[in-house]
């Protein structure tokens, strides 16, 4: 029996509507640990080839990790996977509550969905009980409505995952709610679920997992809140939560302002999060067996109405907050809901109208093609953009797509400005400052992500002392220095394989990232619980073969992939920042290509971003060695 999982995997063909329950593989849970990593593996082991992400044969899948519903400070998170519809490549995203917990009582560690049911289906899993009932009275409903209506009538026990509108319409950049305001948000997740004909998944487990140790678990358990509770950012930052740090970044000239245009933003202290706890908080929310509930639940009173949400988290303040020109945090809240009950991802969401309404601005898109007049900082246009966007109405249908492919249908230069990387809107921090963050979004597997690494703060902070040392020529558009290009590499890769191995435990990382809460833990936590001992650096291992996977699953899937598909948006190269604290930065495309060499030659991959042979045996992945050669686009110059 293996120690820290449910030791199954649960597999549902939708269309045959044949469930098969199978052993977790030893060597796989070994290898693999668990969350990313099991996803991971099951992408590239089964994915048919040439598969349409919004297909039939497009694989859903959601996993926990072995620390996940134990008795541990924030143990409940869930990974989800799939080939994403935003990039075409390898994709996922992850969620805290108490979905991946509920899944493991059930006896599963992970559950992977094929095919499509031929209605609109809730899946249903009561332990041992697995079903498909049919959802025609939730469809188009929203998300948030969704999953009131599913507990009043199944019972606040089962955990539920929902899609709204825009899942349903296969919106590119569609999420997937759970708990009333926790999603799954990025790559299209949500999008995948709705393609299967999934509006929901319902979970209840009454099981217990097999834990090698229980007695040192508890002592262990004890000892870790003790600590986190002893930090001294407790105290300090579960009242703003994420929202905390957008002075911040707003003060080293990294907030997205008016579709990246800029990156400072004089207004942002309306809707930091002091504003939040002025304006909206009524109480904090806070995922499993988390200490640190860093979700604030709130009021939101606007001219569009009144709305109670929880949220809006640093993310969507940034890209639906200062990038849209929002200076009102409870018209942020309110667009946040919206997005929430639509079943956007709040990130994307920002980035796509926020260059909508560029477009309209330079001419590019028509009153008539939008439908109404639209300005930055007006939340009835953003409103209005979402809703298109949802029921992929109007505008809509050109914006569903994510921002990469709306640019390509409009054209007229709109592609410069469309802020995304592999067709992954980027996230909340603009980096033409900030050489190791702007490598870190090239070279995410997903696409534009912070959450794969940060290091904003180093590039402010560490090599180049302070974010003022690195302005080389203020005002005159001159790029920074090669030294303060090179030697970003490493930094990042550390950050690569770190961050995501909270992913592979199933437990959440803000805990270390916020708190600091030492990372060396989890090498007792994974061995009381597994019965295995793993060193901090063999986890890291293990971190650093998933990367290898996930970046062989996109170079096989997508068509041509290599160097092109990490290059940041032109806007992002070209444009030198206009005002604030970073006024004239950008990094060339030259700068671009001294990062992505230094990059991939430590990351042992060739000149065009593919891992080598030698490389993934190296790494244990002898199996993609042995095929790499088929499908990857290789080059040497
Ligand atoms: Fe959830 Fe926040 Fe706690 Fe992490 S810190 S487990 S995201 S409430």
């Amino acid at each position: 029996m293996l120690k820290g999982y449910a030791g199954r995997i649960l597999r549902v063909d939708l269309t045959n509507e044949k469930i098969v329950r199978q052993s977790l593989p030893a060597k796989m849970a070994q290898n693999f640990i668990g969350g990313r990593g099991f996803v991971a593996k099951t992408l590239f082991d089964e994915l048919p080839p040439d598969v349409d992400p919004l297909g039939p044969d497009n694989i859903f899948i959601a996993a926990s990790g072995p620390l996940s519903g134990q008795f541990l400070p924030a143990s409940g998170k869930t990974h989800f996977g799939c080939k994403s519809p935003a990039t075409g490549g390898y994709g996922d995203s992850n969620l805290g509550g108490h979905f991946g917990p509920a899944l493991k009582y059930a006896g599963y560690d992970m559950m992977v969905l094929n095919g499509r049911a031929a209605l609109p289906s809730v899946l249903v899993i009561e332990d041992e009980t697995v079903s498909i009932r049919p959802a025609r009275n939730l469809w188009g409903m929203g998300s948030l409505s969704s999953e009131t209506r599913l507990k009043e009538e199944m019972g606040e026990d089962f955990q539920i995952l929902t899609i709204g509108p825009a899942g349903e319409n296969r919106v590119a950049f569609a999420c997937i709610t759970h708990d009333f305001g926790r999603q799954a948000g990025r790559v299209g997740i949500g999008a995948v679920m709705g393609s299967k004909n999934i509006k929901a998944i319902a979970v209840k487990g009454t099981g217990s997992i097999p834990v090698n140790d229980p007695k040192a678990l508890l002592e262990e358990g004890k000892r870790a809140y003790r600590n986190v509770r002893a930090k001294p950012g407790f105290t300090g930052w579960t009242p703003e939560g994420t929202a905390g740090i957008t002075d911040w970044v707003a003060r080293v000239g990294a907030l997205p302002t008016r579709n990246f245009q800029t990156s400072y933003w004089d207004q942002h202290a309306k809707i930091n999060g002091a504003a939040i706890l002025r304006e909206l908080k009524i109480t904090d929310k806070g995922c499993y067996c988390c200490p640190t509930p860093c979700g604030k639940y709130g009021r939101a009173k606007t001219g569009l109405g009144h709305v109670y949400v929880e949220g809006p988290e640093f993310e969507t303040i940034s890209l639906l907050g200062s990038n849209c020109l929002i200076d009102d945090i409870s018209e942020v809240a309110y667009a946040n809901y919206v997005c929430d009950e639509l079943g956007l991802d709040t990130i994307s969401a920002g980035v796509v109208c926020s260059w909508a309404i560029e477009c309209f601005e330079k001419g590019l898109l028509s009153r008539e093609a939008i439908g109404k007049d639209v300005q930055f900082g007006d939340l009835e246009s953003v409103v209005h953009l979402l809703e298109c966007i949802a029921r992929r109405e109007g505008v809509g249908e050109l914006l569903a797509d994510g921002v990469k492919t709306a640019a390509q249908k409009l054209g007229h230069g709109s592609e410069a400005f469309a802020i995304h990387v592999k067709g992954l809107e980027w996230s909340g921090y603009e980096c033409r400052n900030a050489p190791g963050m702007m490598l870190a979004y090239m070279t995410s597997d997903v696409g534009a992500h912070h959450a794969r690494a940060w290091v904003l703060g180093h590039d402010l902070a560490g090599s180049s002392a302070s974010v003022h040392d690195l302005i080389v020529s203020e005002g005159t558009g001159e790029h920074l220095p090669k030294s303060k290009v090179t030697g970003r590499a490493a930094k990042v890769i550390e950050s690569q394989h770190l961050r995501p191995l909270f992913d592979l435990l199933g437990i959440c990382r803000l805990q270390f990232m916020e708190l600091g809460f030492e990372v060396e833990n989890y090498e007792r936590l994974y061995e009381v619980v597994t019965g295995k001992r793993m060193t901090l650096e063999q986890m890291l291992s293990v971190s650093e073969r998933v990367w290898q996977l996930t970046r062989s699953v996109s170079a096989r899937e997508i068509p041509g992939f290599g160097r092109s598909w990490d290059y940041p948006p032109e806007r992002l190269m070209n444009d030198p920042v206009p005002d604030g604290p970073n006024r004239g930065h950008c990094i060339s495309r030259r700068e671009v290509d001294i990062l992505l060499d230094e990059y991939y030659a430590l990351r042992g991959w060739d000149a065009n971003g593919i891992p080598k042979a030698e490389t993934l045996i190296s790494m244990g992945l002898a199996d993609v060695a042995e095929t790499i050669s088929q499908w990857a686009c290789h080059e040497t110059t």
